[in-house]
């Protein structure tokens, strides 16, 4: 519930000194110059999502509490003890939903596809970017608004739909530039045959209960998978001598996950099998995988997904197969940095020099103009007093600018029907020397001279 204003808000002297508001912990602002590093890499990925034929999807960032407990697991990290919830306000018969922020994507994925009948004709490949919200402990790669691109197919059973997913991944680190990836898969097989294993595997913890840390202790009989997800270094021993879930899979999971292998092999992806990889959320079936670096430190999950065959009908909707994997778009940001990979900022092509304000109107018509035809201008504006500022401290901004030409719209230049052109790279002497006159009045005839 939102708190009343107290009058100390309300009746404090404009001239109080106001206490400096700050972003919530593990929360973060994205700014510029960096912002243009994620909109380099989201257009990647648009691209890219293109080309595999996977479509944007939008769900909303508030969901029922429900939605999340059902879909994620209820003995869950993100479920126990990680999700933004809160009671709305009551309607006008006095209920309250119960709604939480997004914890990650597939739930809200799985819950549109079922409300809208999405599958009604045939599989569909979807994709989405945007936050999610874990209410974890802040620290490097981990963050609690933190945002995720991702990608799920919706309507189709065979590995080639896994390998496709793992092969849009891998085509989307080339793109980036990134080398240091490894790939790691498991395959989680059937119900049935995990129900086997986890008979074994409870045995197997309870033999060596005193190894165990409280949090095992409280998962032994609700989801003792998930303590093979445990990242205690005191438990290591414990889990690496566990049953391992790879040798209780039946012929037909095995033949999956080898129809997955065969399709990665044949495409040069590298694989490797970790029998203890099971992924942190409960609905994951055959195949999991994560794409992972040691350059993060412990961070080092940059991708992670699997096959969840059994999650659409386990929201209510009818049943049928899906896969989709979830990248961390700060870690994955933070891994090309750390390779040293550049991506080039954003500077526009000109700016525009305007010594008087007295001609802002007509310079502006020529910005619009050159904007119109594909030119990015940087307008010289007032800071705060009524002067323009000296032709020194306009050509100084420009330069600061990152442009690559300053547009003098001087008064004598205007008044003979032009702008002047004025190179802003290169050493001066030549610059000067390439200066030139342009007419107003056929813009398109000169504006490409001056993109990138
Ligand atoms: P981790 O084991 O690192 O906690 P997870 O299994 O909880 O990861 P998923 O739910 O599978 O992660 O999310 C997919 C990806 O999203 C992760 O591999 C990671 O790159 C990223 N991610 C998850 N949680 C965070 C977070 N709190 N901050 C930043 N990135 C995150
Ligand atoms: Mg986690």
């Amino acid at each position: 519930m939102l708190e009343k204003l107290t009058s100390a808000d309300t009746e404090k002297s404009p001239l109080a000194k106001v206490e400096k508001l700050t972003a919530v912990k593990g929360m973060n602002d994205i700014l510029p110059p960096d912002s243009a590093r994620w909109e380099w890499l989201e257009e990647k990925v648009r691209s890219l999502m293109g080309r595999y034929a996977y479509r944007n999807i939008r769900t909303p960032i508030l969901e029922h509490t429900q939605l999340f407990v059902r879909g994620i697991g209820e003995v869950t990290d993100i479920v126990e003890k990680e999700m933004y919830s809160f009671d709305d306000r009551a309607d006008k018969y006095g209920d309250r939903d119960h709604l939480t922020m997004r914890p990650e994507n597939t739930a809200s994925v799985v819950r549109a596809v079922t409300e809208h009948n999405l599958l009604y004709d045939g599989g569909k490949r979807l994709y989405y970017m945007g936050p999610m919200f874990r209410r974890e402990r802040p620290q490097r790669g981990r963050y609690r608004q933190f945002h995720q691109i991702g990608a799920e197919a919706l309507g189709f059973s065979g590995p080639e739909v896994d390998a496709e997913l793992i092969l849009l991944a891998a085509a989307l680190w080339k793109e980036l530039g990134l080398t240091d990836w490894r790939l790691e898969i498991n395959s989680l097989g059937q119900p049935e045959e995990r129900a086997e294993h986890r008979i074994q595997l409870i045995a197997h913890f309870e033999q060596h209960a005193d190894a165990l840390d409280d949090e095992a202790h409280r998962r032994l009989y609700t989801n003792p998978l998930r303590i093979l997800d445990s990242k205690n270094p005191a438990m290591k021993a414990v889990i690496e001598s566990a049953p391992r879930l790879i040798d209780f899979l039946g012929s037909q999971s095995l033949a999956h996950f080898d129809g997955l292998k065969a399709i990665l092999d044949a495409n040069s992806i590298q694989w490797t099998v970790n029998p203890r990889l099971v992924r942190g959320l409960d609905y994951y079936n055959l195949t999991v995988f994560e794409f992972m670096t040691d350059r993060l430190g412990a961070q080092g999950t940059i991708c992670a997904g699997g096959r969840y065959d059994y999650l659409m009908e386990q929201m209510g909707g009818k049943a049928a197969p899906a896969v989709g994997w979830a990248l961390g778009v700060e870690r994955v940001l933070e891994l090309i940095r750390e390779q040293g990979e550049t991506v080039a900022l954003s500077v526009p092509d000109a700016y525009a020099v305007i010594p008087e304000a007295s001609n802002l109107s007509v310079a502006l018509q020529t910005l619009q103009a050159l904007r119109a035809a594909g030119v990015s201008v940087q307008m010289h504006a007032r800071l705060s007093t009524e002067e323009m500022g000296t032709m020194k401290s306009q050509f100084k901004k420009a330069d600061g600018s990152g442009a690559r030409f300053a547009l003098i719209f001087g008064a004598s230049e205007l008044a003979g029907g032009c702008v002047a052109v004025k190179p802003l790279r290169g050493d001066k002497a030549e610059a000067a020397q390439a200066q030139t006159l342009q007419p107003l009045d056929n813009v398109l005839a000169w504006a490409h001279t001056l993109r990138s």
